[in-house]
């Protein structure tokens, strides 16, 4: 058996990875095993939310929107600038080299911090080792006090729908088409569907968006959800609620898609390009030895306590290989928890306060419990709202759609939840998140100053509104 580390983290993705750096800060011997391959063919780190992800997903948004700017907006400024195209080409490399950047640099970071960076697949086997298969199919153990899961999650597939890679795809597929498709159909209108929806109906796809249930967003606040709802068919996004897809064929360049519909009627449509975006699942494949000891729950996720622990002593597993919301910044944030932890620090994750965002136009982000969840949780509450059509900057901006929403408790005013649709809420949710940590009452946000003219002073007058004092509307 070779070297004895203090740490050892499998994954590298934004749980691992920050973990890794954050035990090496705390003075930690720590190594970094990942076996993620990049399109080129060389290891990358960073996991799916750098290369396949997170970060890949916001640079085509970003594309996507600046030309449907340039052809339906920008006149509104008195910009003309002749007829805008689109070289789907230019816009994959520009993502490409984002994330050449980015996963790069987590290599500068690893070699800074004197995090042991070792590209392959670990599997742990009892008593705190590792087994490593190296890319070139050669084999180590390794040992160390500690052990941190972090091997992130894959997409699940629907029976019968195989990926395959070009016709019917999973995020990876539909980050890398090399053409705008013409019909592009979507199963699940979660966070990912919507996105890369977004991304191709900008570019001129028409497309459709196949969800099982019946209810639209159905984890966001009522309001929030409606105006989503509004906002996306009038964007024309085509999307069908309560169809469950049981079937797809490819039939030469097209993709026949078989669902049951709202009214229980089998339907067919038919795309050139297929995205199965129904969810992703713990990935533990090959991960554990048999005499590992580490417990998974009904769900396949690695089963963890409030601090991430697992059922194998100094074990501990973290991201989205555990229980809690998908989310990038929620596994990084375990992954410093669980760093300070083994250094004898007092980490700790709040989980009732993870933004949640979807990077769509207008954006929806929100924090914290909905009004119904209150209500059904028998919590009495006072809300105020307050829409981004009645602020100057959102005028200037020229995006005035959607709403700040403030659920304060009814008797303590303390804020329960914010939720939000419009412009920049991904930044603004921030705030908020901030106030619910330091579990500011609706008053405290508004009696705090807030700079004119910005965006979020519908976080201000949302606050005011709670208590039906909001100054730039009638009560
Ligand atoms: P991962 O990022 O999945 O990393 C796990 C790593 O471990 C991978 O590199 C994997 O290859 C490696 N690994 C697994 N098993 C082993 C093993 N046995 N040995 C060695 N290596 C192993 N989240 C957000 O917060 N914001 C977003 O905007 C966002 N957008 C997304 C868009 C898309 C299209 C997708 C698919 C996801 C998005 N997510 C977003 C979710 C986010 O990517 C994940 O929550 C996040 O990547 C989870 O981090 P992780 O470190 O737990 O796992
Ligand atoms: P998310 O979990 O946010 O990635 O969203 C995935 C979405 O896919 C959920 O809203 C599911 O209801 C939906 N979904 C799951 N299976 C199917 C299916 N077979 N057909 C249509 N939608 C589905």
């Amino acid at each position: 058996m070779q070297a004895l580390y203090d740490v050892i983290v499998i994954g590298a993705g934004p749980a691992g990875y920050v973990a890794a750096i954050r035990a090496a800060q705390l003075g930690l011997k720590t190594a970094c095993i990942d076996d993620f391959v990049g399109k080129d063919g060389k290891p990358a780190l960073g996991g799916t939310c750098l290369n396949v992800g997170c970060i890949p997903s916001k640079a085509l948004l970003e594309s996507s929107q600046q030309f449907h700017a340039l052809q339906h907006s920008f006149k509104d400024h008195g910009i003309s600038a002749g007829e805008p195209t689109m070289d789907v080409g230019v816009m994959v490399a520009r993502k490409d080299k984002i994330v050449k950047q980015l996963t790069g640099g987590i290599g500068m970071l690893f070699k800074a911090n004197k995090v042991q960076s070792i590209a392959g697949r670990g599997k742990l086997l009892s008593g705190k080792r590792v087994e490593v298969t190296r890319h070139d199919g050669t084999v180590e153990t390794l040992s160390a006090s500690h052990i941190i899961l972090a091997s992130g999650s894959v997409p699940i597939q629907i029976p019968g729908l195989p990926f395959d890679g070009k016709h019917i795809v999973d995020n990876v597929g539909a980050l890398d088409f090399d053409v705008v498709p013409r019909r592009f159909g979507v199963i699940g209108a979660g966070v990912i569907g919507l996105e890369m929806g977004s991304v191709w109906k900008r570019l001129g796809a028409e497309v459709t968006i196949l969800e099982a249930l019946p209810d639209f967003l159905g984890s966001c606040d009522a309001d929030i959800a409606r105006i989503a709802a509004r906002e996306f068919k009038k964007q024309g996004l085509d999307i069908k609620l309560g169809c469950k897809v049981n079937a797809a064929e490819v039939r030469g360049e097209e993709v026949h898609v078989g669902y049951t519909d709202a009214k229980g009627e089998p339907q067919t449509i038919v795309v050139d390009r297929l995205l199965v975006a129904v969810g992703r699942r713990a990935h533990t494949r090959g991960l554990l030895a048999d005499d590992a000891g580490v417990s998974l729950n009904p769900r396949g996720q690695i089963e963890v306590d409030e601090h991430n622990r697992t059922s194998a002593d100094d074990v501990w597993a973290i991201g989205d290989c555990v229980r809690g919301p998908m989310l990038a910044h929620r596994g990084s944030e375990e992954g410093i928890a669980v760093a300070e932890r083994i250094a004898g620090k007092a980490g700790h994750v709040n989980l009732d306060t993870i933004p949640w965002v979807i990077y769509t136009e207008p954006e929806v982000a929100w924090v914290g419990k909905t009004e119904k969840e209150c209500k059904d949780a028998g919590i009495p509450v006072r809300t105020g709202s307050f829409p981004f059509a009645a602020i100057g900057r959102a005028m200037a901006m020229n995006e005035t759609c959607g709403q700040v929403k403030i659920v304060a408790h009814a008797d303590t005013d303390r804020v329960l939840g914010v939720h939000m649709i419009g412009p920049m809420v991904s930044e603004l949710i921030a705030e908020c998140v901030v106030a619910m940590e330091f579990q500011a009452s609706s008053e405290d946000l508004a009696r705090i100053c807030h700079a004119h003219p910005t965006l979020s002073e519908a976080v201000h007058e949302a606050a005011l509104a709670v208590d039906k004092r909001a100054i730039h509307r009638v009560n």
